[in-house]
């Protein structure tokens, strides 16, 4: 499985970082944000390490379609499929990304509030 060693998200799909895992399946898994912005803040990610969102479309979009189903899976295993969610994949500078090995972030659990400020 490609991962790289430096990389936080590697090491904890590695298990050498603990977290606790809410969701895993072969290709993804899922676990509580460590700075949750939401009651309900959950992060999915591929076990292998690609770095952003183009790199998944590029070279296994596959995973994206796994991300998805993680994630619907933790807002039914968290109860907030009803009451709703946002699923949101920050990419590059303006995007906001701060680790690069991509992640999908679940927020829920309270209303997110807008998707923009100025
Ligand atoms: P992003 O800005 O989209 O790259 O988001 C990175 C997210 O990773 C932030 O919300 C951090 O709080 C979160 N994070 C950083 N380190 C850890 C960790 N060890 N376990 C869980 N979440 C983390
Ligand atoms: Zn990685």
């Amino acid at each position: 499985m490609a991962q790289k060693d430096d990389c936080i998200f590697c090491k904890i799909a590695r298990g050498d970082i603990p977290a606790e895992i809410i969701y895993e399946d072969d290709t993804v898994m899922a676990f509580p944000d460590i700075n949750p912005a939401t009651r309900v803040h959950v992060l999915i990610i591929p076990k292998e390490h690609y770095p952003t969102t183009m790199d998944v479309a590029d070279e296994n979009p596959a995973i994206a379609g796994a991300m998805m189903k993680a994630a619907v899976a933790v807002a039914r295993e968290k109860n907030i499929e009803k009451s709703g969610y946002r699923l949101i994949i920050n990419t590059n500078d303006d995007g906001g990304q701060e680790i690069y090995h991509v992640h999908m972030h679940l927020l829920g659990g309270e209303r997110v509030g807008p998707l923009r400020t100025r």
